[in-house]
């Protein structure tokens, strides 16, 4: 785990006991406030409050399990199933507990990666080549391309200007599919095409966010690019790091010899 998966994982469990404390803090005026009007009946305060206070508790035991796993590592019973939890319901409320620490949205967005991509690999997920896909977006193709690599991104002549080139190479000496998706309508396609067992996307916070949670239950791990001219125009991203993910991801992998400089080069 690197400097910035952990400092990720430390924001998220700082924003889940945030949200622990905010949820047992609401938990407890509601389990108060009926009591504190003389005229509610006797049975309403006491709904109302084993019903708020059965919520938080119920919270507190998911954040409780969530912290222990982020923090020894090791998984209680149901922490694999407390992914879907969090993939669905817990990044809204801690983007809004961030909110009220005056932590930026892409900070919380890059935490939630990282703490996605640990419990995807905690989930023993490891799939066959064949079962595994790369998602990539458009925007790492250089925009002075005039080559067509969204239907088949093998259309790719690896002149080597962009990131696209080291990509194929490696998906074809691995054996792993890639596809390159314009959008999330045209990567739902895909992934419902290929059907895959496990994925490795590459984007940018916020796609990777929002693709993690359509995808679910699908697990996804998330690379993200670089974008050094700004948003969606010639980003880049790492390929040692694609490299380590598909190695954490994909079993057996390996299959090819990488071609020689001479043969990626040329024109396909
Ligand atoms: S590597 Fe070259 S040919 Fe391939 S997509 Fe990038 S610019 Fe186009």
């Amino acid at each position: 785990m690197n400097a910035g998966e952990r400092g990720g994982k430390r924001l998220f469990m700082a924003l889940l006991l945030a949200l622990g404390a905010v949820l047992a803090g609401v938990g407890a005026v509601l389990w108060l406030l009926p009591r504190w009007f003389a005229g509610a009946e006797a049975w309403l305060p006491t709904l109302l409050g084993a019903l708020f206070g059965g919520i938080a508790l119920l919270a507190w035991a998911g954040i409780a399990i969530l912290v222990f796993a982020f923090l020894f590592e090791r998984d209680l019973p149901g922490t694999r199933r407390l992914r879907g939890l969090l993939v669905k319901g817990v990044f809204p409320a801690l983007v809004a507990v961030a909110r009220l620490f005056g932590i930026p949205k892409r900070q919380v967005e890059r935490s939630y990666i990282a703490v996605n991509n640990q419990l995807v690999l905690r989930s023993g997920c490891k799939a066959p080549p064949e079962r595994v896909l790369i998602l990539l977006p458009h925007c790492l193709q250089v925009d002075t391309c005039s080559v067509r690599i969204t239907g088949d991104v093998h259309n790719c002549r690896g002149c080597g200007r962009c990131p696209i080139a080291g990509l194929v190479e490696i998906g074809d000496r691995r054996g792993i599919h890639l596809s390159v998706a314009t959008g999330g309508t045209i990567a739902r396609r895909i992934i419902v095409e290929q059907r895959p067992q496990v994925i490795l996307a590459v984007a940018c916070e916020r796609d990777l966010t929002s693709g993690i949670q359509d995808a679910h239950p699908l697990p996804v791990y998330g690379i993200l690019n670089r974008r050094p001219q700004g948003p969606c125009r010639n980003t880049e991203v790492d390929l040692s790091e694609v490299e380590r993910g598909l190695a954490l991801i994909s079993r057996g992998a390996v299959v090819r010899p990488a071609p020689s400089p001479a043969a990626v080069s040329g024109e396909r």
